[in-house]
């Protein structure tokens, strides 16, 4: 019988979030075809990490070990998964789409005359499956099904499935040692890339004013910042913003920024992009000022407010004001 395989990834000694939200995504892609979910991980077979999986309803547990992969490149996972892939035939394997799997995935799906479908962040469950990825910031969804031969690749963008699985059913574990040879591998590994370190918690904030390209320039940024001192607020950024060095780098909320979750959040100039939304969907109440109308950030808004921010953040401000005394 075939199956569903999902690949979890090891992050500071855990089972990273993001590798529970690909479990989920597995076992809805699972349940609509009726087959079982695998699951693949480096580790060592006694590994006490092995112990956060069981109950979370996966068949067995493939636990791949070998020297050559207690450093993290390229050639040694895309071999080993490769292995286990052409010894367990799959009919789907699933990753969370991590820095790594970014990596290495379309590299292991070429193996097989696949593609990668990449930042996945929804499953119909059609006949065949359709996997749902976002086009031109978020404007278009595009729909993909698989008509290839070999196993669907299909990575999970973070925080688009809810990371809690099923619970219950027996796990299996079952160590995998792959053939490896030093000489075919082409890396030498470095250090393992890490987010830069936080000096601002963005996350004891209450309210949160962020701020988007839609500002234009930097000489334009008091406006949102006299907006964020008149609230009391901190102030936040899409990535643009940080990656120009308007703002620092640990202000930058999304997939590869900070997850934040305030009372209120206030997106001024913020287009909704994927990417941005997984690390702020979770506010209590989101207020969102674009002039366009069509923009994706109004589809998570409680509160939309279509106009120029140039003339609205300022009468917010001054309205702001006005209360406070
Ligand atoms: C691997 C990867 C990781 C990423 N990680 C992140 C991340 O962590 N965080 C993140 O934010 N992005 C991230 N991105 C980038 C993301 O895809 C978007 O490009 C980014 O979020 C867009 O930022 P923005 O909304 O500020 O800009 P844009 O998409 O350019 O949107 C600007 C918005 O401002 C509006 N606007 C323009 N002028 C005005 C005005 N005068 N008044 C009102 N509204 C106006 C426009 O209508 C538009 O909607 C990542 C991308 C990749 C590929």
């Amino acid at each position: 019988m075939s199956s569903v395989l999902v690949f979890l990834e090891i992050k500071n000694r855990e089972i990273s979030r993001i590798s529970w939200e690909a479990m989920a995504a597995a076992h809805i892609l699972a349940d609509s075809l009726s087959l079982p979910v695998d699951v693949a991980i480096i580790a060592n077979s006694n590994n006490p990490i092995l112990g956060t999986i069981h109950g979370k309803a996966p068949r067995t547990v493939y636990a791949i070990d070998h020297s050559l992969l207690h450093d993290y490149t390229a050639d040694g996972f895309t071999a080993a998964c490769a292995q286990l892939i052409k010894h367990t035939k799959p009919a789907y394997v699933v990753f969370p789409h991590t820095y790594q799997v970014r990596d290495f995935a379309p590299a292991l799906a070429t193996r097989f005359n696949e593609v990668l479908i990449s930042d996945v962040t929804g499953i119909e469950p059609s006949t065949p499956p359709a996997f749902l990825r976002q086009l031109l910031q978020g404007k278009l969804n595009a729909r993909h099904t698989h008509s290839g031969t070999g196993p669907c690749f299909v990575s999970i963008q973070a925080g688009a499935f809810r990371a809690d699985v099923p619970h219950g059913g027996a796990t299996m574990v079952e160590p995998v040692e792959p053939s490896l040879d030093a000489g075919s591998i082409r890396t030498q590994p470095g250090e393992p890339f890490r987010a830069s370190a936080q000096t601002v918690d963005l996350n004891s904030a209450a309210i949160l004013v962020s701020v988007g390209r839609g500002i234009k320039e930097e000489a334009n940024l008091p406006i949102v910042q006299e907006l964020a001192t008149a609230l009391g607020a901190e102030l936040a950024a899409s990535r643009p913003i940080c990656d120009n060095g308007w703002l620092p780098m640990e202000r930058q909320v999304g997939s590869s920024g900070q997850t934040v979750a305030p009372k209120v959040y206030l997106a001024i100039g913020i287009s909704g992009a994927i990417q941005h939304l997984v690390g702020m969907k979770g506010s209590q109440c989101i207020v969102a000022i674009n002039k366009d109308e069509n923009a994706p950030i109004f589809e998570v808004a409680d509160y939309g407010i279509v106009g120029d921010l140039f003339e609205v953040v300022p009468a917010i401000t001054a309205a702001v004001r006005k209360v406070k005394g």
